[in-house]
Parts: structure tokens; C-alpha cells; sequence
């Protein structure tokens, strides 16, 4: 089951993870704050303690399933900072020090100490800055990360801070091993690629890269000791999102990296955006036709598409009302995606209509399916308020060899509105091959 997207709630940040944060904060009054933000904005589990002594007791409660970040303060009744970060360290827990008083020489001595960021209590905006960072390491979890660098020790280190940032990361010594990397590994959305390389140079390693992996989909930074400000522009020019400059600070690295990582997500949301139906996250009717046409242009076999209408919508509308109307869409829509085998496209067609395409089946087994969905969708119980509401749907199904997918939309939908003249709740299907 593949066509069932998360809804749009999920990518703009208020849906479910699964990750667990541990909050080691003196005060209750902060604790209790930035605990339930993260909850209701992030729906992470979040463990908060007050003293070294119970920070050590939940690393070892949940040891199974570890944190993926804690958040610290490093005034506690029984430990100081260097204590704290210490033991966090040790547990290998990536960790953000968050802290009500600036000491710049504590900054320093962290600043030299494996420690993703060094935050401000009372800086303005803190909690929602956390919130980011919290939902940023949570969300790189999923991102592979590709270091490209000749130098051994340089490339650790910024394959250390790319790890501590929660990213998957691989590793290449030069140009050719990194293409290789990128060809054959598909998760990778980020590149942190060193200029001075041996042979093919940091610049031509992003004109190659760049064939195939577009700057919306693959973000490429840069880096260089030397070459003056003419690099960054080249770097820029050829494709390569941002630029940092070595030696760089920890601060401007994090800050850098994330944001290039964040631009990928906005332009994925946007996508989305224009690719979803709304209310349901199902496909809408745009990316049907754009991925039908071209599913039906590269396969000679014959294909099903169905058209699917809710019987006396406009009944449930008009007794419960149009947010009940509503849920009993997304109720069908979830059905609907169900459905759908790996390679099948469904979409909401519009109003209280959705369609769908399918392949490699014979008519006797799309309509056999289709009469599996229609019978599953009249099962449906949708629970809305005090009410329990029932729903049935009209399928029109046709099933042939064919390159036009209007024609078979029109076919199909003919053959609904039969389905309805024969009494609703059934699927007309009809199978024949073009003249
Ligand atoms: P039939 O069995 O002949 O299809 O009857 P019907 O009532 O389903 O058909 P009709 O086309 O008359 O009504 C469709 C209704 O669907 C009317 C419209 O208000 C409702 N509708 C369309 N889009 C939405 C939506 O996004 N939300 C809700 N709640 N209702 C919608
Ligand atoms: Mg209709
Ligand atoms: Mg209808």
C-alpha cells in the first residue's frame, strides 16, 4: 500500500512521531512549558528529569530505545554542567544545552565538547526555536547525508557533527567514490562536498551530480580553506545550494546545514501542496492525469480504471452536516488508498468522487477487487460526534489496452452512472478492446 500519503497535517509538524526526548531541567515552571509544546507540537515522547541522578536512571530505563536528543540545563541540585554533559556524552545522546545564564567561558568549554547547540532560556522566541531544532533532529533521523572530502580528518569531523545532527551518514574520499554513493543510494538528500579533491575538483563534482539530482530534490554544500570569493560564486553557479567557508564554527555549521535541509522540506510541502487533495492527502485530480498518462504510454497490457461515487451524499450533508460530510470523504479516501496495491494510482476526482488505475490484472479480478472495495466501503462505520455514519458508493469499471485516459475516465463514469440507474451500492464493469 503505497498511494496512501501522509496527510498534510503529518508534513507541516503536528502529527505523531515516535521519538523520545529526555529533558533534564531544574525548573518545573520551564520543564512543564517546553514538555508540553514538544508533545502537542511534535507529539514526541518527552522524559523530564531534575537531577543527574534520575537522568542517569531514565538512560538506563529506555536504554532499548534510546533518546534521540536531550535538551539540558547545567545548573542541577546534584551536578554541575561539565557532569551532565558528560554523562550524555557517554550514553552517546545528542544533546542541546539549554541554559538561563550566557558565561562565555562555559560556551567555550562547550564549544569544544561534542554538543549540537548552546541555547538561551530567555532569548525571545526560545521555545519555538527549540521546538524547531527538536523537530529538525527528529526529522534528519530519516535523511541519509553524504560527506566528500580527500582529507581523513576532515571528513570525520564533519561526518561526527553530521551524525550528532541525527542524519545517516556515508562517506567518500573522492569524486568518483561519491557519484557512486549518490547512483546507488537514493536516500541521500544532502552532500557536504570538499573543493580541493584529487582529480575531479569539489565544482565539477557538482556540475556531474547535478545531471540527475535537481536542487529541490538533493541539496549540495560546499567547502573550502582558500580560493578567494570568486569559488563561492563558481560553487553557486554550478549548482551548489550553500557554501561554508573552513574553518567553520560549530554554530554556523548546524545553522547552515539545517537550514538547507528545512528549504528541501518547504519545496517538498509546496509540491505536495499542488499535487493533494486537501481534505483527504489523497492525490487530486492533476496528478492523476499527470502519472495515469504516463502509465498508460509505457505498458502495452491492458489496464483498469475505475470511478468511484458515494450514493445520496448529498443526504448525509443534509442530515448530520458538512464537517460530518466531510469525515465520511476522508473515510472512503482512507478505504480507497487501502485498497490500492504498490503501482496502482488513486485520487480524489473531485466533489465526492474518487478514481483509480490500475495494472496487470485480468477484468475478472479488477471487478472482483473493485466489488471487495464497495463491499469494505457499505462495511464502514464512521464514528462522527454522537452519530454513526453508514455510506455506500456506484463503481463504473473499464478494463482494456488503451493510451487515452479521458477516453476511459468518460467510459468509466458512463458506466457508474449505470450503476446508479441499477440501484447504487454495485460496480458495473466493462471489458472490451478497441477496434
Ligand atoms: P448520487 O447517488 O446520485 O451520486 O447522489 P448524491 O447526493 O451523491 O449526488 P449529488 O451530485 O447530487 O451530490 C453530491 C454532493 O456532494 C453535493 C455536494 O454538496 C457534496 N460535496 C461535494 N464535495 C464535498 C466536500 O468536500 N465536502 C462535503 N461535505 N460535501 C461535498
Ligand atoms: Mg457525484
Ligand atoms: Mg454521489
Amino acid at each position: 500500500m503505497t498511494h496512501f500519503p501522509p496527510s498534510l497535517q503529518d508534513q507541516v509538524g503536528t502529527g505523531t512521531t515516535n521519538g523520545r526526548v529526555l529533558l533534564i531541567e531544574n525548573s518545573r515552571f520551564y520543564a512543564g512549558m517546553l514538555a508540553s509544546e514538544l508533545r502537542e507540537r511534535l507529539g514526541v515522547d518527552v522524559v523530564v528529569v531534575a537531577s543527574l541522578t534520575a537522568a542517569r536512571q531514565a538512560l538506563e530505563t529506555h536504554a532499548a530505545t534510546p533518546f534521540f536528543l536531550a535538551l539540558t540545563g547545567l545548573v542541577l541540585p546534584d551536578a554541575g554542567g561539565d557532569q551532565i554533559t558528560g554523562l550524555l556524552i557517554a550514553h552517546r545522546v545528542p544533546t542541546v544545552v539549554v541554559t538561563g545564564v550566557y558565561d562565555e567561558t562555559a560556551r567555550q568549554r562547550l564549544a569544544e565538547q561534542p554538543i549540537i547547540d548552546y541555547v538561551l532560556k530567555d532569548a525571545p522566541g526560545n521555545i519555538d526555536y527549540l521546538v524547531w531544532l527538536v523537530r529538525r533532529i527528529e526529522r534528519n533521523r530519516s535523511i541519509t547525508a553524504l560527506v566528500v572530502d580527500d582529507l581523513a580528518e576532515t571528513r570525520a569531523q564533519v561526518a561526527d557533527l553530521l551524525d550528532l545532527y541525527g542524519f545517516r551518514v556515508r562517506c567518500a574520499a573522492d569524486a568518483a567514490a561519491g557519484l557512486a554513493a549518490l547512483s546507488e543510494d537514493a536516500s541521500i538528500r544532502l552532500i557536504v562536498v570538499e573543493h580541493d579533491l584529487p582529480g575531479t575538483d569539489g565544482i565539477e563534482f557538482i556540475r556531474r551530480a547535478r545531471q540527475a539530482h535537481a536542487r529541490d530534490m538533493l541539496s549540495i554544500v560546499g567547502t573550502s580553506a582558500g580560493g578567494g570569493p570568486s569559488l563561492v560564486a563558481r560553487f553557486l553557479k554550478q549548482g551548489a545550494n550553500d557554501f561554508v567557508r573552513k574553518p567553520f564554527s560549530r554554530e554556523e555549521f548546524f545553522c547552515r546545514i539545517s537550514q538547507n535541509v528545512d528549504n528541501l522540506e518547504l519545496i517538498g510541502t509546496l509540491q505536495d501542496l499542488a499535487t493533494r487533495d486537501y481534505l483527504t492527502g489523497l492525490p487530486n485530480r492533476r496528478h492523476f492525469f499527470d502519472q495515469g498518462t504516463r502509465a498508460l504510454a509505457r505498458t502495452d497490457a491492458p489496464m483498469t480504471v475505475a470511478m468511484l461515487d458515494l450514493d445520496r451524499f448529498k443526504q448525509i450533508n443534509d442530515h448530520y452536516g458538512h464537517d460530518a460530510g466531510d469525515a465520511a470523504l476522508r473515510a472512503v479516501a482512507a478505504a480507497v488508498a487501502q485498497h490500492a496495491r504498490a503501482g496502482d494510482l488513486v485520487a480524489r476526482f473531485g466533489g465526492e468522487e474518487f478514481c483509480m488505475l490500475a495494472a496487470e490484472q485480468s477484468s475478472e479480478a479488477a471487478s472482483a477487487s473493485l466489488e471487495a472495495l464497495r463491499d469494505a466501503i457499505a462495511k464502514l462505520r464512521i464514528m462522527y460526534k454522537q452519530h454513526t455514519i453508514r455510506v455506500t458508493v456506484s463503481i463504473g469499471v473499464c478494463h482494456r489496452q488503451d493510451t487515452d485516459l479521458h477516453g476511459m475516465l468518460t467510459d468509466a463514469d458512463r458506466l457508474l452512472y449505470l450503476a446508479k440507474a441499477r440501484g447504487r451500492n454495485r460496480v458495473v464493469c466493462e471489458s472490451w478492446l478497441p477496434a
